[in-house]
């Protein structure tokens, strides 16, 4: 459903994409030459290829954040080995086999960090074909 609203641009109604940079949701607007914004409740804005960039570097956050919990995990289980002569025996095993799969989930978003490709704007000429409707004004 588009609603014509004041500024000129037609709005395209709420979308399920959070705001990069509050706890807000987005909704699109489409404007002149299918030029789409997205805008929350507080105003931020970002065009489709901001939106894109501001959520990659999002996710990148997100990647190093898991990976420094799963390190976190990685020293505290060696605390608790370390510890050992005071646990139990299942413990040790349980917490030895916590500690090899720690160190594959490690492995796999080390893996998902360095495979990620973003797509990078290049000159101006050609970032509008990456992102259709984003051309400059
Ligand atoms: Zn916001």
């Amino acid at each position: 459903m588009i609603h014509p609203s004041a500024n000129g641009m037609r709005d395209s109604g709420p979308t399920m994409i959070g705001c990069p940079a509050c706890a807000g949701t987005l909704r699109a607007e489409v404007g002149p030459r299918r030029h789409i914004e997205f805008i929350c409740s507080v105003g931020h804005a970002f065009s489709l290829a901001d939106l894109y960039q501001a959520k990659e570097e999002e996710l990148e956050q997100s990647e190093w954040s898991v990976m420094a919990l799963l390190r976190h995990l990685e020293m505290i289980l060696g605390m608790a080995l370390d510890r050992g002569s005071e646990s139990e025996t299942r413990d040790v095993q349980a917490i030895h086999r916590r500690l090899e799969q720690v160190n594959r989930q490690i492995t796999i978003i080390e893996q998902m960090i360095q495979h990620t490709q973003v797509v990078t704007q290049q000159t101006p000429a050609t970032a509008g074909d990456a992102f259709p409707g984003t051309a400059h004004e």
